[in-house]
């Protein structure tokens, strides 16, 4: 028996675990399904047949010290995959490896790293080690691990740690790192372990005391590489960049390693993020249990005399309570903080209800919790103390919860790549598992469940993000200027539109053209320009006004809508509520109260469309791809009754109006095409708005984002376009490369759109089709058939009118199984 736990660290606690072998996934779907009504939810259950393991021979060349140590935690013969991703680097040749979650990929690139550290030390200074610096100096070799998350860097240290190997001097590197210990990993660590931003902030701006280290950089790992998207994307393949320059100026070529979730043309991606070629390897030899997926929609239920679909948290909520008190150890992942918290605390009621000794046993997991709760809580559940856990997808990356028996996720978490490492967090080490996905009442999520092919037929998208956006790429070049001095040679390195973005920063006199290149001449740090995680400016903090303790953060960009004052903020199951957003000082004061409601925010939402820079003519429809301009403005919010969604009354607010300059796609229809649809000039506002929610909420089938991540405006005559006009854009500035993915697969999204509402049981629209949780307007006005109308209009001339065959075609890899 091969044991895999490397990256995970331990996964031993065998203690509270009821859910074995002898009770099989089957069983504990029948007990979801045991109360009455429940089978009817179960739209399709996906069997996932369980897979052998392949094992191959250690490299010929891996040092017998790498050998013997990994001997020594129980690892004998490593898997097929693992072998073939580290001949590549041991090769030279940078190489991505793409397969499931549990799989060992963290073996994978240890080897060549391990091997090149211990194989160096061994022969001592006497020869420089192969692939090392091509000036002949004698610098011993290093290597780099990036991850996304602080939280997984410290888990390979740990397992690192456990291998004791005598020339590994690893170290990890992040805001947290004590100044002292600063020094000492600068110069004596061959193996750092860090994040994009470290390299961004202080790496690349300090590197002449990184010098020693960036001469010997041999390799350069990538994990989770798949969490680059959007505009995070972006940003970090400038900084992989902007490192490839600095390296080469020590003489140093490092080979990149990447890993990666299951997803489509994983070598594209990863040659995107990095600049360079890149082989993958995606046949995935790891063992896996048989797994059981199930697809589940919530009945519907009555709401002031219409019926709509219950709510995923709720549901998702009735299953953890059932499956934990019959102790089988679950994680629900559900998307907002909010739900993972209102998840926790109707899963705690109902338990408590029946007896009052499990309640407790269940807890909420999110970001923004200090890291001593965070870990406090993982700790909880390795043991079993804790046997059910709420969780964001902050529990995704980074953190170990092996030894999961279920899975049950609150929607679809947005890619197929997420769902696939959300549901295989259940049954490692070969046992039995199962996951259930329970769809929210959006669009997405009835398409879905209703459409399994689209889950489990093939598809697992790529990674969307646009290295060249200029408002990301124009902060970089101010940072790799201040680095070095940028050359012309350079500028290929930074992709096509560099040479531009240049001319526009010297023109506004961020870089100063000299005959040896361009320079930062400014004072400040030119880093600082550059603001990684997209999130828009500085975390809003949540402070309890009474005790003055910091409860967690928001996203400046959206903490208008979210921490305003008068807004319900949940934390641990206790609910609070805002008193005073202080907008300038990024702080919002709270209160414990108990209230019964939560809030929305509604805005007022401007659009201009400054620049077009594709269109497609679909007949006389227009579909185009471009530059537009956002103003939007928080102007009250709705207090809702909780589990209804009831309105309670609305409050103005005063806040700011917010620009963002960004990327957008759009579609218009001419008067007469409309005339001759006939449709009447009252009918257009209902039947675009429609449209533009619909929309919105299909876009994540083609591109890798999710509603939030977007925006949209519709109106029956936009200014600029003198027609009907439905606009979805980025909701980053710049862009992110959503948009431009709708763009392109228009047709399949369109139609897809279509369906969906067509599909939909309502009669006038509701949640799962046409209406939307994030509406500025109150989803105001909005006409089902309106929408269906209009859209077959846009569509009647367009290239592929059957989703079945076009979604067949754009999904290309294999399912990871
Ligand atoms: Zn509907
Ligand atoms: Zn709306």
């Amino acid at each position: 028996m091969v044991a895999h736990s490397m990256a995970s660290g331990m996964s031993s606690s065998a203690s509270a675990r009821s859910f074995g072998p002898a009770a099989s996934s089957e069983r504990v779907l029948l007990r979801l399904l045991q109360p009455p009504g429940r089978s009817e939810r179960v739209t399709h259950i996906e069997v996932v047949p369980a897979r052998l393991a392949t094992t191959a021979p250690w490299p010929g060349w891996l040092h017998p010290d790498v050998i013997e140590a990994y001997a020594r935690i129980g690892i004998t013969r490593p898997w097929a995959h693992q072998v073939e991703a580290a001949q590549h680097a041991h090769a030279g040749r940078s190489v991505v490896i793409a397969t499931g979650t549990a799989s060992g990929k963290s073996l994978a690139y240890q080897l060549p790293v391990l091997h090149a550290l211990t194989a160096a030390s061994a022969v001592g200074r006497t020869r420089a080690p192969a692939g090392t610096s091509s000036s002949g100096r004698l610098d011993p070799p290093t290597a780099l691990y990036l991850s996304p998350t602080k939280a997984l860097a410290a888990d390979q240290f740990l397992a690192l740690e456990e291998l004791r190997l005598p020339a590994i001097r690893a170290a990890t590197y992040d805001g947290d790192t004590a100044w002292e210990e600063r020094a000492w990993v600068r110069t004596h660590a061959n193996l750092v372990l860090a994040n994009p931003d470290l390299v961004h902030r202080s790496l690349l701006p300090s590197h002449r005391q990184w010098a020693a280290f960036l001469r010997g950089l041999q390799f350069v790992v990538i994990d989770e590489c798949h969490s680059y998207r959007g505009v995070f994307g972006s940003h970090v393949a400038q900084v992989i960049r902007r490192l490839r320059r600095v390296a080469a100026k020590y003489g140093a070529n490092p080979v990149f390693v990447l890993a990666s979730a299951t997803v489509s043309e994983p070598a594209v991606s990863a040659s995107r993020l990095v600049g360079l070629d890149v082989a993958a390897v995606t046949a995935d030899a790891s063992p896996r249990g048989a797994s059981r997926f199930v697809l589940w929609e919530p009945p519907l239920v009555e709401l002031g005399g219409a019926p709509i679909r219950r709510s995923a948290v709720a549901e998702t909520a009735d299953l953890l309570a059932d499956l934990v008190a019959d102790g089988v150890r679950t994680v629900a992942f559900v998307k907002s903080r909010r739900g993972a918290e209102a998840v926790a605390l109707a899963a705690r009621r109902a338990l408590d209800a029946v007896s009052g000794e499990l309640g407790w046993r269940i807890a909420a997991y999110r970001a923004g919790y200090l890291p001593e709760e965070r870990r406090a809580l993982e700790r909880a559940l390795r043991s079993g103390a804790i046997l059910g856990l709420a969780a964001t997808t902050a529990l995704e990356l980074g953190i170990d919860v092996s030894g999961l028996d279920a899975v049950l996720l609150a929607g679809f978490p947005g890619t197929r790549a997420s769902m696939w490492q959300q549901a295989g967090r259940a049954g490692r080490d070969g046992q039995e598992s199962i996951a259930v996905m329970v769809a929210r009442d959006d669009p997405l999520d009835t398409y879905l469940v209703h459409h399994p092919e689209a889950l489990f037929g093939r598809p697992v998208e790529a990674a969307v993000f646009d290295p060249d956006n200029p408002h990301v790429l124009g902060p970089h070049l101010c940072a790799a200027a201040s680095e070095w001095p940028l050359e012309p040679d350079d500028l290929s390195l930074f992709g096509p539109t560099a040479p531009d973005v240049v001319g526009d920063l010297v023109a506004r006199g961020f870089l100063r053209a000299r005959p040896a290149g361009w320079f930062w001449t400014k004072r400040e740090r030119a880093c600082e320009l550059a603001d990684i995680r997209g999130t828009g400016g500085a975390p809003v903090r949540i402070v309890d006004d009474a005790t003055g303790q910091l409860l967690g953060t928001a996203n400046a960009a959206t903490a208008h809508a979210t921490v305003h004052t008068g807004a319900v903020y949940l934390h641990q199951g206790e609910t609070y509520l805002v008193g005073d957003l202080q907008v300038d000082d990024d702080v919002a004061l709270v209160a414990l109260a108990a209230v019964d409601y939560f809030t929305t925010a509604r805005d007022i939402t401007d659009i201009k469309i400054t620049s077009t820079a594709r269109t497609t003519l679909w007949g006389a429809a227009e579909v185009s791809f471009g530059s537009v301009e956002v103003t939007t403005q928080v102007v009250s919010y709705l207090r809702r009754r909780v589990g209804s969604g009831e309105v309670l009354g609305e409050q103005p607010l005063e806040l700011p109006q917010r620009q963002l300059s960004t990327r957008a796609v759009w579609w218009t229809i001419g008067d007469r095409e409309l005339a001759e649809a006939g449709f009447v000039w009252a009918d257009l506002p209902g039947a675009a708005h429609a449209a533009e929610h619909a929309s919105i909420g299909l876009l994540p089938l083609v591109a890798t984002c999710d509603r939030w991540d977007i925006g949209g405006v519709s109106t029956a005559l936009h200014e600029d376009t003198g027609r009907l006009t439905v606009v979805v854009y980025d909701g980053y500035p710049g862009g992110a490369g959503f948009a431009e993915r709708g763009y392109e697969a228009a047709s399949l999204w369109l139609t897809a759109t279509r369906d969906a509402i067509e599909a939909c049981a309502c009669e006038s629209g509701c949640p799962s089709c046409v209406q939307s949780p994030k509406c500025g307007n109150g989803n105001e006005p909005l006409d089902k058939a309106g929408a269906i109308r209009l859209l077959n209009t846009l569509l009647r001339d367009a290239p592929a009118r059957h989703p079945g065959p076009a979604l067949a075609r754009a999904l290309t890899a294999p399912t990871p199984r």
